[in-house]
């Protein structure tokens, strides 16, 4: 028994001296495109904070990342696997929103390559250090020696050229302040971030539902043959952004009608889900949060509505 319990401290050592491996497995969607899969959980000491999407394309002058991952240890592993794949450097990692599990991983990155659109930096600027003192609560060990990194680049709406990829970057809006989309029109492949969840529940602590509804009709007009959700599977349809649009939308109406009705916040957190989103991944975490998020100005337009009556 000592000598097992010796054994297993010492282990335990060895798992600290290595540090947090998220066994990242980067998957080919398209030509020069792969996906690093998070996990459809919440965030946990286990998945280390690895339950987002992130991306890289391969260009003949260089690599493009699409977002920095979790951690400084999920940013370095994504560099390795890069460099298993590509002799290319990465040219540019864009970050497509200020939420923590899309661009802890900054610091594995040459400052010079991160870029996001100017609210996102704010955002970051604001809310960053907060963000990162929260997932050290929620992962754990896995966010050693994680710093906040800003991006240089304020990014705009428009074309990029990069090595032979045509990238239109979308600066929109919705879940966040600041939502950055990216279609590459040369492999179709558009990359959503948060605007879109597949099979998973979408979170709303940013979130202006009316402004992502706007947004996420802006991408499903968008000519791309594969997408790439900001959690969830990678679909080759619109049938992800149909789904965040219509949980968003019951959401809202839910709400609204809620309000209306005089309900508080606890009664709306119980009430029965539809089927069709009890399937979603982590639905019993994040409906009552968002119910906490947006119920509150639900319960406003309500007084709102009811201390104006409307005069014929
Ligand atoms: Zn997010």
């Amino acid at each position: 028994m000592k000598r097992l319990l010796a054994l297993l401290a010492l282990i335990a050592v060895h798992a600290t001296a290595a540090g947090f491996d998220y066994a990242l497995a980067p998957r080919q969607i398209a030509p020069d495109t792969w996906v690093l899969e998070g996990a459809q959980e919440d965030f946990s000491f286990a998945n280390g904070g690895r339950i987002v999407n992130t991306a890289f394309v391969v260009t003949d002058a260089g690599v493009v990342v699409i977002d920095s991952g979790p951690s400084r240890q999920y940013g370095e592993q994504t560099v390795a696997a890069i460099a298993r794949i590509t002799d290319q450097p990465i040219v540019k990692v864009w970050i497509t929103h200020h939420h923590p599990d899309h661009f802890l991983g900054n610091q594995a990155f040459a400052p010079k390559t991160l870029g996001a659109l100017a609210r996102t930096l704010t955002d970051i600027e604001t809310d960053g250090k907060a963000f990162n003192e929260n997932m050290f609560r929620l992962v754990g060990d896995a966010m050693r020696d994680t710093e906040v990194v800003v991006p240089t680049e304020a990014l705009v709406a428009g074309i990029i050229e990069i090595g032979g990829h045509r990238f239109e970057l979308l600066a929109l809006d919705g879940h966040t302040a600041g939502d950055l989309a990216v279609l590459d029109h040369t492999t179709g492949v558009l990359f959503a971030g948060d605007l879109v969840f597949h099979d998973r529940t979408p979170t709303t602590p940013h979130a202006t539902i009316a402004r992502w509804l706007d947004s996420l009709d802006v991408l499903e007009a968008r000519p791309f043959k594969h997408i790439v959700p900001g959690h969830g599977p990678v679909a080759a349809d619109a049938g992800p952004i149909r789904q965040t649009r219509d949980y968003l939308k019951w959401l809202d109406g839910l709400l609204t009608q809620s309000a209306a009705a005089g309900l508080d916040m606890t009664e709306v957190m119980r009430l029965p889900l539809p089927k069709i989103f009890r399937q979603l991944a982590v639905i019993d975490a994040e409906f009552p949060r968002s119910v906490s998020h947006l119920y509150p100005a639900a319960e406003e337009g309500a007084l709102h509505v009811s201390s104006h009556p409307v005069t014929h």
